[in-house]
């Protein structure tokens, strides 16, 4: 197991020279053999992922900003050495030798896939072409680094005096950082959250929300603009008319058009029902007409606890977030046949950084993962899993991955997590499940390496067991009474589960749009433009001189043209969840299938049949649409 406790700059360095000195190697004996299969590919393609894990990796985690930065650096270098290998047209001749005609179903697509880098790297185009690409491809690594950089270093930073935060929980007071008399809001989820959903003082939610939305905004907007002209440009190389295009052939979705046809069939389902929530959520005397995207959260957050019948703050203390960590284990352990043991974390980066080993129940070790849960300055600021290794080699036996969040820290504070904060470590915990069973001979196809848009939707579906009273009930143990969410609460809460959900997700949706029209035929239009545009499909009034897209970074961070895989996925996701619901919500049945046919696989088999073979018969947005309310 590699030690990330004890890096150091020189280690790095001399770790980075060497792999890629391996690597090239790799690439000269493949040249020079005679005998080449897929698994000299594989070993290349292997050595490269656990490097990156090994150090790119860092630039989102590491304590240490110079360890940070050397983290981001290495990261543009290994994509580019990537890129080199398969501009190499020694190696694509030598590659067009391997007799495919034997190869098992697994073997080709990858070879199929393989084929795919190979002509995405420029081999068929022109030399003044493949030139351009190269110029073309380099430049959009070094954006893409810089963007999250920037994101991740903006230190953006208000204050207010107490009254000024009038409805947070004393609790939550407690948790901020202090400035003589006043409470420093940053830009780190749980502040965030704890202002946009309790603050009942609406200019101060007016402030943090533009604060939020407007980071990175003068560093990030012409990064954007460059690299959305880029990858146009990289499309038309294709003979694509625009990069959406040229992104999704190998898809789940296809084309752009498909992903329009999703959205035109929900958009007028979705505006019905907000119109309505709007009437029913206004509070504090704010107009229908007036209401704004920071009132929504908090207007939602207060419906809930009066459906609920118990404050934010008071359910909070069920939801301690070392007990609903244990209590998710036992209930994947018991559906999925698995077991989950607590390791030792000498070997982390940071001393909260958790290490745990994933194994089939009675049966040999799966893979291992990190959890590292709280915010630190510097660090990554969303929550997401990374792939550390995808195992298999003999300097890493199994796949490894770590889950990077940023939930309140019962180190430092009370560690009490808020029911959105839940679901999203449910759904993290789906990427940990999927990246640690899915098994593939090759590292292309292990773990969530499957289509993209397929990849949401083993979190997505994880968030269901949240609400379902067999488990709520379970994740749930009051900090200082020790009980259980009572039955009635439990259902008071999933009464209030759909509230405001209309709005939510239109406002996703307007992500999704704005993704689009950046990626697709008006790529051109400023980007103030684009983000009007998108966001009018919400029907609330946004402020015209706030650009969210400059911090969005999933536009830089390969969600680029793919944002409607969240969506995409959760509809798969949903109907995916319908066997549960209709089976048994903790069948250890059902679990078992659904491990076997829709984890295990990899992207060793097209989502799509996948899906099929779980749910004998081809997927639908029905369950979605239930799910919301919505089927009418
Ligand atoms: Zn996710």
């Amino acid at each position: 197991m590699y030690n990330y406790s004890d890096i150091s700059l020189g280690k790095l360095e001399e770790d980075l020279k060497n792999t890629i000195e391996e690597c090239k190697d790799f690439v000269s004996n493949i040249k020079s053999s005679e005998n080449i299969d897929l698994s000299n590919f594989n070993e290349l393609e292997s050595a490269i992922y656990d490097l990156s894990g090994r150090i790119a990796f860092m630039g989102d985690v590491h304590p240490d900003e110079k360890i940070r930065d050397f983290g981001n650096e290495a990261d543009s270098k290994i994509q580019n050495l990537e890129l080199e290998i398969f501009k190499d047209q020694d190696l694509y001749e030598k590659f067009k030798e391997i007799e495919t005609k034997n190869l098992d179903v697994e073997s080709k697509t990858f070879y199929r896939d393989l084929e795919i880098d190979f002509k995405d790297a420029g081999h068929g185009l022109s030399d003044e072409k493949k030139d351009r690409l190269t110029e073309i491809e380099k430049k959009l690594i070094d954006l893409s680094i810089s963007f999250s950089e920037n994101i991740a270093k903006d230190k953006t930073e208000v204050m207010f005096l107490e009254e000024e935060l009038k409805g947070l929980s004393q609790n939550e007071l407690k948790n901020l950082k202090k400035n003589n008399d006043s409470f420093v809001i940053t830009m780190a989820y749980p502040d965030i959250n704890a202002v946009m959903e309790n603050c009942s003082v609406r200019n101060t939610r007016e402030i943090v929300w533009k604060a939020f939305n407007n980071r990175a905004v003068k560093e990030n907007s012409p990064i954007l603009e460059k690299a959305v002209q880029l990858r146009n440009e990289k499309a038309l190389l294709f003979g694509f008319k625009t990069w959406a295009e040229y992104r999704l052939q190998n898809r789940m979705a296809k084309s752009p058009k498909n992903v329009a046809s999703m959205y035109e069939s929900l958009i007028p389902k979705l505006q019905k029902a907000a119109e309505v929530e709007k009437i029913e959520l206004a509070i504090d005397n704010i107009e229908i007409s007036d209401i704004t995207p920071w009132d929504i959260r908090y207007f939602i957050s207060k419906e809930r606890s009066k459906v609920s019948s118990i404050e934010n703050s008071e359910l909070k203390k069920f939801f301690y977030i070392h007990d609903v960590k244990t209590e998710m284990f036992k209930v994947c352990e018991e559906v999925f046949d698995l077991h989950i043991k607590p390791e030792s974390n000498e070997t982390a980066w940071h001393e909260d950084v958790e290490l745990w080993s994933l194994w089939e129940k009675n049966g040999q070790q799966l893979a291992y993962f990190y959890l590292d849960l709280y915010p630190r300055e510097g660090k990554f600021t969303h929550a997401a899993v990374f792939d550390i290794s995808s195992g298999g080699s003999s300097r890493q036996e199994l796949p490894i991955c770590s889950m990077v969040a940023n939930f309140p820290n019962p180190n430092t504070g009370d560690g009490l997590m808020t029911f959105d904060e839940v679901e999203t470590l449910f759904h993290e915990f789906g990427h940990v499940l999927h990246n640690g069973i899915g098994k593939s001979k090759y590292t292309r196809f292990v773990g969530a390496n499957c289509e993209w848009d397929f990849v949401e939707a083993p979190s997505q579906i994880m968030e269901h067991w949240v609400w379902k009273v067999e488990c709520m009930k379970r994740i749930s143990t009051h900090i200082e009474s020790g009980e259980s969410l009572s039955e009635e609460i439990c259902e008071k809460l999933n009464k209030s589960k759909n509230i405001g959900v209309s709005l939510l997700t239109l406002r996703q949706v307007s992500f999704g749009l704005a993704d689009q029209h950046l990626h697709g035929e008006n790529f051109k239009d400023s980007l103030l433009e684009i983000e009007h545009a998108a966001q009018k499909v919400t029907t609330i009034t946004y402020p015209k001189d706030i650009n969210h897209l400059a911090a969005f970074g999933h536009l830089l961070g390969g969600y680029d043209a793919a944002y409607y895989g969240y969506l995409w996925a959760e509809i798969i996701g949903d109907d995916l969840f319908s066997r549960f619901e209709n089976e048994g919500v903790l069948s250890n049945s059902v679990g078992v299938d659904y491990k076997n046919k829709i984890l295990k696989p990899g992207g060793t088999v097209p989502a799509e049949n996948m899906v099929k073979d779980f749910l004998g018969r081809k997927w639908n947005d029905e369950a979605f649409l239930s799910q919301k309310n919505l089927s009418k």
